[in-house]
């Protein structure tokens, strides 16, 4: 099984208590059943400690948070059971993340969260869309697609990251490319012939499409789950018209390099370039600085698959993401 990876993978370096932001904020840690069960094993303070905290829910253990914040993690930003026992005994999740891995049964694609700041500031840096094969490892597991489906999916995001590196079009422009694209892929799923990624044919069609009374997204995120106030603060702000920085372009590298592929799995690519296209848009009408309105995005909307799922549901019945509607805000006559 071929392992592929974005170059700036292996660049990553946690933060630790210079971290800006801290994982260990916010959400409970879910804690492994082998983490929870060797908490629980331990002896002396840390052992009681790590008894009174790990909470059995439905789906499994977590830590639950106490005044915003991780149980274990202590005034000096590091973290409680890192510091006694070694890395080695943290849990899966605090051991892996940022790290992510996608697997798609033959092959694996490793990448980075952007709801970590030192992952974003690698991602929102990167100037080209660069995988590499990282390692090839033995055994590989029955996909449960088709094989001929990944292979269009496979050859159509190559050919979106080919014209996205090229910087024929502003980013508006190449997002507008993005979502007319997504549904001429998406007939090849549903069986058309295989057709060339033609830009200026894309952006014609965007361009006719697009509404000329649009609604903001703003009132739509606010309907989903929300972690911190300061997203709900930044979501309920006035909505202003989207303000593009050249990260962005690397935004939505990161974004097809994460989602595209993850249609395999119900072979809906358009509602994914939906997510894309908005995510897009959110982050460019909150204003303020890319790489915070970023991460702040990411860990309210990606790191949460109740939110994620509602998008992708959303995509054919919320007029504001409505194909009209997204082009119209993108503002591409
Ligand atoms: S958010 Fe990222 S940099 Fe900060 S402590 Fe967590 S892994 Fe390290």
């Amino acid at each position: 099984m071929e392992i592929f990876t974005p170059v700036y993978y292996e660049k990553f370096r946690c933060l630790a208590d210079a971290c800006p932001d801290s994982c260990c904020q916010e959400w409970d840690v879910d804690v492994d059943p082998d983490s929870a069960a060797y908490y629980r094993g331990l002896p002396g303070p840390l052992g009681e400690r790590l008894r009174q905290v790990l909470t059995d829910t439905g789906d499994g253990t977590v830590m639950v948070l106490e005044e915003g914040r991780c149980p274990m993690w202590r005034r000096d930003g590091l973290c409680e059971i890192q510091k006694r026992l070694g890395e080695a005994a943290l849990c899966r999740v605090c051991r892996t993340f940022p790290r992510l891995r996608h697997d798609y049964g033959t092959f694996a694609e490793l990448g980075l969260a952007l709801s970590c700041p030192e992952a974003a500031r690698l991602i929102l840096g990167e100037t080209a869309s660069r995988m590499e094969v990282r390692q090839t490892q033995d055994g590989q597991e029955a996909p449960d697609y088709l094989p001929e489906d990944m292979e269009i999916l496979r050859d159509s995001r190559r050919a979106f990251l080919r014209f996205l590196d090229k910087e024929t079009y502003a980013l508006p422009q190449s997002l507008g490319v993005l979502l007319l694209y997504a549904h001429q892929v998406q007939g090849e799923l549903d069986g058309e012939p295989p057709a060339p990624l033609e830009e200026a044919r894309c952006l014609e069609a965007a361009r006719k499409y697009a509404a000329s009374r649009t609604q903001p997204l703003q009132p739509f995120f606010l309907g989903l789950e929300i972690l911190t106030p300061q997203w709900r603060k930044r979501l309920q702000a006035p909505a202003r018209p989207p303000k593009w920085q050249p990260e962005h372009r690397a935004l939505l590298r990161y974004l097809v390099q994460r989602y595209w592929l993850q249609a395999a799995s119900d072979l809906d690519l358009v509602c994914r370039a939906k997510l894309m296209v908005s995510l897009c848009l959110l982050t460019a009408s909150l204003g303020g600085g890319l790489l915070p309105t970023a991460q702040l995005m990411s860990k309210e909307i990606e790191n949460s698959w109740e939110n994620i799922d509602a998008i992708l549901e959303a995509a054919y019945e919320t007029p504001a993401l409505t194909d009209a509607n997204l082009l119209g805000l993108l503002s591409l006559r």
